[in-house]
């Protein structure tokens, strides 16, 4: 890799290799001049780049000056992501490591992947958005996922999201889904909010029942939900049975603890793509 990409293409009327700059071992001849977002200039290889991808020009792009001499396309990306890009669209050369990216980077090279229709690398962030944002990033997977039609992603961080706020969920999808995800997404919350409401205490004679036990109970057995990232029927299971010590030892709480499982599972066990 050279240090400075901005030094490195010429513009004059020969156009440097990318190797170096973008691959470490292409020898294709270059026919393109792209500039990124933040004013560096990479060579590359618009044949390829076609062939390879759905990559066009007018997918946002702005074509400079003559088509030679050399032709300078200026492109809506910064130098961090155009070089992923062009990396993924080399399909002879070794494919960048997307692992280590910070979760702003990955969104733009998944933006830039789908714009430009380079399908193995869209597989590529879908994975690492899957693996790597989702677990910490709940909301911005989900967005993603709204955004890209990840039908997968959606269902898994659904649940990380109902408390967000719905004006906040209308700003954050994007216009082209907003209407059919916010309606899917308003369904699926009421519907765990309704779950999410305690279940009126009964007094149990003889059996040193408490009330304030069964809500410590309840809420910490709904606080384990959250931190789970899809509940299963067996999820539900033994997270309940996990806190049933809480209950004082009243059997017949224990007995209503255990029929929360299915209450749980009729009610929050609908994925959010069932409402879609
Ligand atoms: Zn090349
Ligand atoms: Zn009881």
């Amino acid at each position: 890799m050279s240090s400075d990409p901005r030094a490195s293409p010429q513009t004059g009327s020969r156009i440097p290799l990318c190797r170096g700059d973008v691959c470490k071992d292409c020898t294709r001849e270059t026919d393109v001049i792209f500039e990124s977002t933040d004013g560096f200039r990479l060579a590359g290889h618009m044949k390829l780049f076609e062939s390879y991808s759905g990559f066009r020009p007018s997918a946002g792009m702005e074509v400079e000056g003559e088509r030679h001499n050399p032709e300078i396309v200026k492109m809506p990306h910064s130098v961090r992501v155009l070089r992923l890009l062009f990396q993924f669209m080399h399909h002879d050369q070794p494919q960048p490591d997307i692992q280590l990216l910070d979760s702003d980077t990955l969104k733009a090279l998944a933006d830039a992947v789908h714009m430009h229709e380079v399908f193995p690398a869209i597989q590529v962030c879908k994975l690492q958005v899957e693996f790597q944002v989702l677990p910490k990033h709940p909301l911005d997977a989900f967005v993603y996922a709204a955004k890209y039609n990840c039908i997968d992603i959606l269902d898994k961080a659904a649940i990380h999201t109902i408390d967000i706020p719905l004006e906040t969920m209308q700003k954050l999808i994007p216009s082209s889904n907003r209407d059919k995800i916010v309606y899917a997404w308003f369904q699926y919350r009421e519907r765990w909010l309704t779950a999410r409401k305690e279940p009126k205490w009964e007094q149990h004679k003889n059996s040193g029942c408490d009330p304030n036990k069964w809500t410590i109970f309840y809420y910490k057995v709904l606080k384990a939900f959250g931190d789970v990232l899809s509940i299963t029927l067996s999820d539900a299971e033994s997270t309940i049975k996990k806190h049933e010590n809480l209950l004082g030892g009243c059997e017949k709480c224990q007995l209503r603890a255990r029929s929360l499982i299915y209450q749980f599972g009729m009610e929050w066990s609908p994925p959010f793509s069932s409402f879609l």
